[in-house]
């Protein structure tokens, strides 16, 4: 009657294996896979012995152990064990594929990982239908066959559709919303309901579930509209800081993507763009580039030789060699300020064009182990960006330099968006809305324990603070995947002040009382931020 219920993840994601994960003594805790056996039989655990499961997130950041790990296969079994954990207040946090910086779907107290439920279940016109525990990587490869793509992708595509559209993950491009805002409807399992609950776009609650953040229940299906799949045509190339200010609205309207590395210490902004190749309709599609590995890289290995003559760099791609430039000294401002300028040289030898589908180029490298922080704010409407944009990056990139001369690596990056419906989503705003993202990072590019603190200590600390100065004027927010616990009582005090101004944080939470109403799916971080909805006056 009882099937043994693993408590390992079965399959790790193969493209981020860096959600590591270690289980320690033998799982004694068994599901049943029937619907109809008594309710007291659905989980049974032997309490004599415990399991534990250990978890650390893509960045390497943030590590969780629980002994209440659930990884069901059908949504029978979501909701059996929503059921259980909702009658013994059991915390029961739904997890994707653990990629959120913030690790912001960790819960010690207990998790569900939802990799096995993964099927894509119909592709029917231009919507797929899928279960929440498929990876956009596995979703984009399904289209294919069907002509069609998403509309657009984050920098990496191993997160699950359902954490991808909880946490409002977003692309780049002017006209182009976050993930979310292309979900036509929903599957939810919530502690308040037995069975799973469909919700469409019609439904009033609809736009506060896309980006749910984990917290109004376990989504189990997704239905999103699709594009007809297509060639994106790439361009690379670098300008100086002064060009990139003074036409980003010029390249904002004319390309389809848009993305701005700005890289500190230089005067070198690499810019990416992508356009569908139709868009050269005279047949003149600009040719391919092809680099010199060698001419490309040197740079890079140039400096790495001379810090080390003895290195051996044969293999290393672009993210392991500027981690091993970087772990010379990776707080030493001048020792940042030479990788840096290799960095920029790297990118002026890699300028030109490359072709290919849209699912390949719309991904890109993000390095190695690393701390990241990102805002969005307003900046004007798809026709017109107001200059925010620029002007916050101008600003930060003067207390990075000039004030405190923080020893910053590269890139900035800099993306844009629609606004999105979503009510929960930082880019949430009037259907014209532009915004703007813009993200930080420090690399983590060693194991040794004492250089990992140093810059923690420093990118959490001096970096952050400046960060969230800067913001304050433009209503930045945080990505909620890339938000911290604030590390005082006066910052948790700001930070609630604004979420609560910034977002219908009253009428979220009387959401989560409604469909989670011993609050058993939020974890510390949520609850310390948003609120605990039992407390609702
Ligand atoms: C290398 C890298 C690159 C990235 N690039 C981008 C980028 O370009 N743009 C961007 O916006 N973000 C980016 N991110 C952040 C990342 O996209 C998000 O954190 C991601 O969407 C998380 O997906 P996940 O499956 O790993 O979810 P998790 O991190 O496991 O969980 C995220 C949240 O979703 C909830 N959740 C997950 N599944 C479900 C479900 N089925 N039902 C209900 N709630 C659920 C969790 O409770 C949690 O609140 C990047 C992260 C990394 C590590």
């Amino acid at each position: 009657m009882f099937q043994r219920f693993s408590f390992h993840i079965r399959r790790l994601q193969p493209s981020a294996q860096k959600a590591a994960l270690a289980t320690a003594t033998a799982a004694t805790c068994y599901y049943s896979l029937s619907r109809h056996v008594e309710p007291h039989h659905t989980l049974f655990c032997d309490s004599n012995e415990t399991t534990t499961t250990t978890l650390l997130n893509w960045s390497g950041t943030h590590a969780v152990t629980t002994s209440h790990y659930w990884e069901p296969e059908t949504v029978e079994q979501v909701e059996a064990i929503v059921q259980h954990c909702q009658r013994h207040r059991q915390t029961l946090r739904p997890l994707g594929s653990a990629l959120s910086p913030n690790a912001i779907g960790f819960a010690s107290e207990g998790m569900l990982q939802m990799a096995g439920l993964d099927r894509i279940i119909r592709v029917e016109g231009q919507q797929v239908t899928v279960q929440a525990g498929a990876r956009v990587s596995q979703v984009i490869e399904a289209l294919r066959e069907h002509q069609l793509t998403l509309p657009n992708l984050a920098s990496i595509a191993e997160q699950q559709m359902g954490g991808l559209i909880q946490v409002g993950a977003h692309g780049t491009g002017r006209t182009l919303a976050p993930l979310d805002a292309y979900v036509t409807q929903l599957k939810l399992v919530t502690p308040a309901h037995p069975r799973a609950v469909t919700i469409t776009r019609e439904d009033p609650l609809f736009h506060l579930c896309t980006v749910g953040l984990g917290c109004l229940g376990v989504v189990v299906e997704i239905t999103m509209q699709c594009v007809p799949a297509h060639e994106l045509v790439e361009h690379t190339f670098v300008v100086s800081r002064k060009e990139a200010i003074e036409r980003v609205q010029e390249w904002l309207q004319e390309h389809k993507h848009m993305r701005y590395m700005w890289i500190p210490y230089t005067d070198s902004v690499v810019v990416v763009t992508n356009n569908p190749r139709e868009k050269w309709s005279d047949g003149s599609v600009p040719t391919p580039t092809v680099f010199s590995r060698e001419e490309q890289f040197r740079p890079l290995l140039d400096l790495l030789h001379e810090l080390d003559p003895d290195v051996d760099a044969i293999g290393m791609g672009f993210g392991e060699l500027r981690d091993a430039l970087l772990a010379f000294d990776p707080l030493n401002l001048e020792h940042v300020q030479r990788c840096n300028r290799a960095e920029a040289e790297f990118w002026k030898r890699s300028q030109g064009y490359r072709i290919r589908p849209s699912d390949e180029v719309l991904q890109f490298d993000c390095g190695g182990q690393q701390w990241v922080w990102e805002v969005c704010f307003p900046t004007g409407t798809q026709e017109a960006t107001n200059g925010n944009d620029m002007a916050y990056m101008q600003k930060l990139l003067q207390g990075i330099e000039e004030t405190h001369q923080i020893p910053a690596h590269a890139p900035i990056e800099q993306r844009w968006s629609a606004s999105s419906p979503s009510k929960m989503s930082p880019a949430h705003g009037d259907a014209n809305g532009l915004h703007s993202w813009v993200g930080i990072i420090a690399y983590l590019p060693s194991e040794d324990e004492r250089q990992r603190r140093q810059i923690t200590d420093m990118f959490t600390g001096i970096y952050c603070d400046w960060m969230r100065q800067v913001g304050q004027p433009f209503h930045a927010t945080s990505h909620w995947a890339k938000l911290e616990r604030p590390a005082s009582m006066n910052r948790l005090i700001d930070l609630q002040l604004f979420l609560q101004q910034r977002f219908p944080l009253h009428e979220f939470n009387a959401l989560r009382a409604k469909l989670d109403p011993h609050n058993i799916l939020a974890n510390p971080l949520l609850n310390l931020i948003l609120g605990d909805p039992r407390n609702l006056d």
